[in-house]
């Protein structure tokens, strides 16, 4: 039996580097009427059905209001190779076969990841679902499937302050890497970033993290006219310092196990280049025209 489309709800895709603000972004936009976050959904077979992690509500996936009808539903209908099952698809590898429509056996993929989006059980139905999954190559193998709209945030961040940002050892987050690694990396993610815009076009905005962090009210106003979306509460509530609340989240950064989180508005950018070393100065430099000529 098929759903009607008009129940399902649109998704908005965030799209990013690690370590570029893809978490708070989320934390913003399910701010807003009618928009829920589900987190990092790339990594829900593993954290939230295989590991049973604590979600920012407190209760084990299992456990949780929100999530255990989707555990259920997965372990119910599927295949036992739930671990790689996303990594596989999702992968930054693999994003040239994505880029050519080459998806290979999507069957486990599509129900598994159908489940995530369709049984997950809010208090009360929204129209729009926040995956912040961050590769480029999963909206594209959702569109193969997905019998709703997918909306794509491209969030990119200052090479400089990635470059430190790289440098800290962060739980739960991606491994540091070296300024040489963390350059390659970005030249390569930005690369199939903008393949995946220019295949959303129409339904894909870029903003930057050093925008919405000195100017997010001018950045959720760009996103919501780009989308079509209504932003007013979630701007309201970051205007006014108010809290935020993750609600329930099973994968992400650490700032998903907070209560609560203000957003912390700043008064201007950060040049933090002085604190890179020469080379990694240079590599600034050179990631920055590179991030201009993509468009980001
Ligand atoms: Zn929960």
């Amino acid at each position: 039996m098929s759903i009607p489309t008009t129940s399902i709800p649109t998704i908005l895709y965030v799209m990013g580097t690690g370590r570029s603000g893809t978490t708070i972004l989320e934390i913003v936009l399910k701010a807003a009427d009618d928009v829920d976050g589900l987190g990092e959904m790339t990594h829900f077979p593993r954290d939230g059905v295989i590991l049973n992690k604590e979600c920012a509500c407190g209760a084990e996936a299992h456990a949780c209001e929100a999530w255990g009808p989707v555990v259920k539903e997965i372990t119910r209908k599927t295949p036992n190779t739930l671990r790689n099952l996303n990594k596989r698809i999702d992968g930054h590898v693999h994003f040239p076969l994505r880029a050519f429509g080459h998806f290979g056996d999507l069957s486990s993929y599509k129900i598994v990841n159908q489940a995530m989006y369709t049984h997950v059980h809010f208090k009360e139905p929204v129209k729009y679902i926040v995956d912040s999954s961050k590769y480029a190559s999963r909206p594209l193998a959702l569109k193969q499937f997905y019998p709703g709209s997918i909306k794509v945030i491209a969030i990119t961040r200052s090479p400089a302050e990635l470059l430190n940002a790289f440098q800290e050892k962060n739980e739960d987050e991606q491994k540091p890497k070296s300024y040489l690694m963390a350059a390659l990396y970005y030249f390569f993610v930005l690369l199939c970033m903008k393949i995946t815009a220019v295949k959303f076009k129409g339904d894909t905005v870029s903003i930057r993290y050093e925008d919405l962090v000195t100017d997010p009210d001018g950045t959720l106003t760009r996103i919501e006219k780009a989308l079509g979306l209504d932003l007013s509460r979630a701007k309201h509530l970051v205007n006014t310092n108010s809290p935020l609340s993750p609600g329930h989240i099973v994968t992400g950064n650490r700032l998903r196990k907070s209560a609560s989180i203000i957003f912390r508005k700043r008064s201007s950018s950060l040049e933090e280049n002085e604190h890179l070393p020469f080379f990694a100065q240079f590599l600034s430099k050179v990631m920055t025209h590179y991030r201009n000529l993509l468009g980001f």
